[in-house]
């Protein structure tokens, strides 16, 4: 059985990917977003990945990619969601969901420069999910449950680092 994770609670150890420093990720449009705002959501989304210490690599779907694929309204069942994991048997796999319309519903616009950075906010937030193995959600930081306006705009974006907080 699939399903798609929006409230879970597992931990796991972090996959190689992290551990390796690439992320390959591929981006699927069914939403139809602009070309603008999709730049402007590579270049948030690589930008918070070089905070992470990692790499992007956008390219074709494949074996070992991350799949970010952009939905316009969430599911009807989940009309509050920005977006989501899918997960299976107890692992969180990389399949990733944005809810497009929602986000922008949230933002009340979708000028490419505003949405485009919050669609990639919300995906650092589902890969964080991926890259940790962890459903579930944390007080501050990329995995924090519910986001605001101001967490999807704000102009410093390495509160969505996706590695783990720093033991303090
Ligand atoms: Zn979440």
């Amino acid at each position: 059985m699939r399903r798609w994770l929006y409230i879970a609670a597992l931990v796991g150890a972090l996959p190689g990917a992290l551990a390796a420093g690439a992320a390959p990720t591929c981006i699927l449009n069914p939403a139809r977003v602009d070309p603008m705002t999709l730049q402007v959501f590579r270049e948030e989304l690589a930008g918070i990945l070089a905070a992470s210490g990692m790499t992007a690599e956008f390219g074709a779907c494949e074996a070992g990619s991350v799949r970010i694929t952009l939905r316009g309204a969430p599911p009807e069942t989940e009309t509050a969601a920005l977006g989501a994991a899918r997960f299976k048997d107890g692992k969180v796999l990389p399949e990733l969901e944005i809810y497009v319309d929602g986000i922008a519903r949230l933002l009340d616009t979708r000028l490419a420069g505003v949405l485009g950075r919050a669609m990639a906010r919300v995906a650092a937030h589902e890969m964080a999910h991926y890259l940790r193995q962890q459903g579930g959600h944390e007080a501050e930081g990329a995995l924090r449950e519910r986001l605001s306006v101001a967490h999807l705009l704000a102009a410093d974006r390495r509160y969505f680092r996706l590695t783990p907080p720093v033991a303090r």
